[in-house]
């Protein structure tokens, strides 16, 4: 077993359990991808047992913290079992859900979801990759599946050097499904859809969104970044009259079109827009028109935190602008899903958004995402997705 050794002090961030071990943190010690290391302090002393990335600047990832387990298939079986065994107990309304949620599950760089009787999971570290086979028997054995679709496709693994890798690793079969969550149902293509297929995250967004559009009768609401359109169907299921939908992404706006059909939903009920959100803002601002609601979840502006400049100046023109066009009294529903801009900040530039726009607001609820992706006390990364509800005076 080869050890690496951190520089001193270097060991404080793995005594409070935080997973990761740094490339400038490591003093001496070498591995092959995905290797299991002893991982010790300056002094010598035990830390945890990780898996070894030789091109990631995240250079090791704790499996475990106890000396005495071992990293073998029967640590993964129990890993997965408890994952699985967790989920049984967060409120989901849903077939579908995250059943792995990386670090906070306690296994660094795996994600996997479930659609209805399919997995689908991503092997984002060198760790998961090693295990990869492992990871797979692990997980049919704790849901009883037989189906699992690899989408290794994510940008995570070039940055451990590892190449994009995608199709069924377990059984077969359609990759063309239908989710259910709450009271609607939603299509999704596990193979060419953004990330395992859908955002699973927003589920509980999405159906404090139609809540909201029930009890305050919204008429006209404007859902941008609409991806498949999970928001226009919540709002159309909560009673609006008209959804506005805007993405810049073809494919997803037939899927999106689709779902409002497979609702049972009118075609008039919604107008799609292939467009870019940000000029479609400025020309609606212009043009005076006004929404009773809006929903604004971009894509990661920020992936890390050396974005996190730029991003804010992208938040803070959407949000703007989104102000500019929403009725008095009206509902804006804002997200940001970037791991590089804390909640604080997300705050702050929503604030300055508001000001800037001329508009006051209150804050009527703070969002997340939803239980199946969890935050764990010793993970604050885990954290990536926050929303705020904010009613405009
Ligand atoms: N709200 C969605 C998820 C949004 S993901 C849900 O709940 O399912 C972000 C979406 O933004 C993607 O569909 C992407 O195609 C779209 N997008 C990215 N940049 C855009 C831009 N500049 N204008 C419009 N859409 C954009």
């Amino acid at each position: 077993m080869k050890t690496i050794q951190l520089k001193a002090g270097k060991e404080r961030s793995l005594q409070r359990r935080h997973p990761w071990i740094f490339e400038s943190a490591i003093a001496q010690g070498n591995a092959e991808t995905g290797e299991t290391v002893r991982v010790v302090s300056h002094e010598g002393a035990f830390l945890g047992w990780a898996a070894f990335s030789p091109a990631s600047k995240i250079r090791a990832r704790v499996w475990s913290f106890e000396e005495a387990q071992k990293i073998d298939a029967q640590f993964f079986i129990a890993a997965c079992e408890s994952a699985v065994r967790a989920r049984g107990r967060f409120d989901i309304n849903s077939d579908s859900m995250r059943l792995i949620h990386g670090e906070s599950d306690g296994l660094p760089g795996l994600i996997v979801d479930r659609y209805g009787d399919t997995l689908v999971a991503q092997f984002l570290s060198a760790g998961a990759e090693r295990w990869k086979q492992e990871l797979a028997d692990a997980l049919l054995a704790a849901t009883g599946l037989t189906k699992l679709y690899e989408r290794s496709d994510a940008s995570g693994r070039a940055l451990e050097g590892l190449p994009e890798v995608t199709g069924w690793l377990r059984g077969d079969g359609p990759t063309e499904l239908v989710l259910h969550e709450h009271d609607w149902q939603l299509a999704v293509n596990i193979a060419t859809g953004h990330k395992t297929g859908f955002y699973l995250d927003q589920r509980d967004s999405r159906h404090r969104f139609a809540d909201y559009t029930r009890r305050l009768k919204f008429k006209q609401v404007l859902n941008c970044f609409c991806y498949t359109g999970g928001f226009t169907v919540a709002a159309l299921t909560g009673g609006a009259f008209h959804v506005t939908s805007i993405d810049s992404s073809g494919p997803a706006l037939e899927k999106a079109a689709a779902n409002v059909a497979l609702n049972g939903f009118e075609d008039h009920q919604v107008t799609f827009m292939d467009a870019d959100v940000n000029a479609t803002l400025r020309k609606f601002a212009l043009e005076g028109r006004i929404f009773d609601a809006i929903v604004l979840d971009p894509p990661k502006f920020a992936p890390t935190v050396a974005h996190a400049e730029r991003a804010s100046r992208a938040y803070k023109d959407i949000n703007r602008l989104a102000f500019k066009i929403l009725a008095p009294g009206g509902v804006l529903f804002t997200y940001s899903c970037s791991g590089g801009i804390a909640p604080d900040l997300f705050h702050k530039i929503v604030a300055s958004a508001g000001l800037d726009a001329g508009v006051d607001g209150y804050i009527v609820e703070r969002l997340g995402g939803a239980p199946d992706h969890p935050m764990t006390l010793n993970f604050p990364e885990g954290e990536y997705l926050k929303g705020l509800v904010i009613q405009r005076k």
